[in-house]
């Protein structure tokens, strides 16, 4: 088990269909202990009866919209767990208007909120965690982004810009925190049915099209994106940072 004796938080479960589960999953038969996070303006009932199925596991709510919020939220981890070995970002969000029209009609309030809460609030959480010294040596962070942010996908919009943010910030985070040995790295998951991919138009056809496309011609699992996340928690990945790492059964190298 290649996170034996690793504590891990899993920043964004939502439900059973929440890449963050797949990741959770991975992470707990690799040996880790899992801590969530989860949306302050979800029902904290429904997200503990969930996650009630990884033995040990408890979840804070945590706004990623607000660092106030973010610290408080990693000082209780770090009060009931002690220092940990990773984080896990699966956190993303734009208005549905901006999802919907053209990227062209995109609001100026729009743009900053998807790239505030989708990129922005990942480099406030490496740098808190820092702050509050809550890291154990060696730790490493790890990202969702999606292949939006390098090629036009059809209603992507905005949220390609933000992830292009998100891609970026890690190549810099990675430079920061490589000073105390932290590793910062994204993983670059194929598209999967969760609550936010419902807000992409046409999210069906995407599916579609990278199944016959793909070279391994399946879509991925949550499960198999959480296998690359526990990847990049481990020593094994230790060597490994500022990097985007695709988890698409190969679907962005092909061309025609
Ligand atoms: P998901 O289950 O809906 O997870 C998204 C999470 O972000 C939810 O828990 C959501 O909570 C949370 N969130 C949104 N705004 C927040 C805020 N202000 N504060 C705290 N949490 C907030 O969908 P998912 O597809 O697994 O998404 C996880 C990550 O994977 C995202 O970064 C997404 O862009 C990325 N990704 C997804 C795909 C895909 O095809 N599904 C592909 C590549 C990458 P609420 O729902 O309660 O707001």
């Amino acid at each position: 088990m290649i996170l034996e004796g690793k504590k891990v938080v899993i920043m964004g479960i939502r439900n059973k269909w929440s890449i963050a589960w797949g990741a959770a999953k991975s992470a707990y038969e690799q040996g880790a202990q899992v801590i969530f996070t989860h949306n302050a303006a979800e029902s904290e009932d429904k997200v503990q009866a969930l996650i009630s199925e990884i033995p040990g596991s408890k979840s804070y709510p945590c706004d990623a919209g607000s660092d106030e919020s973010i610290r408080k939220c990693l000082e209780s981890i770090k009060k009931d767990f002690g220092k940990v070995d990773g984080i896990l970002h699966s956190i993303a969000h734009a208005f549905t208007d901006d999802l919907r029209n053209d990227f062209i009609n995109t609001s100026r309030e729009g743009y900053a909120h998807a790239c505030d809460i989708s990129a922005y609030s990942f480099v406030a959480t490496a740098r808190i965690a820092k702050e509050l010294d809550m890291l154990n040596e060696g730790a490493s962070f790890v990202t969702f982004t999606y292949f939006g942010s390098e090629k036009v996908m059809e209603g992507y919009n905005v949220m390609g810009v933000a992830k292009a943010a998100l891609e970026t910030s890690i190549k810099y985070m990675a430079k920061d925190l490589g000073k105390e040995g932290y590793r910062v790295n994204a993983v670059s998951a194929g598209p999967i049915k969760t609550l936010s991919a419902k807000g992409i138009k046409d999210f069906g056809s995407i599916l579609d099209v990278v199944e016959q496309r793909a070279p391994l011609h399946a879509n991925v699992t949550t499960k198999q994106v959480g296998d690359v996340t526990a990847f990049l928690f481990s020593n094994l990945a230790s060597a490994v940072t500022g990097e985007v790492i695709h988890a698409d059964n190969g679907f962005n190298v092909t061309g025609i």
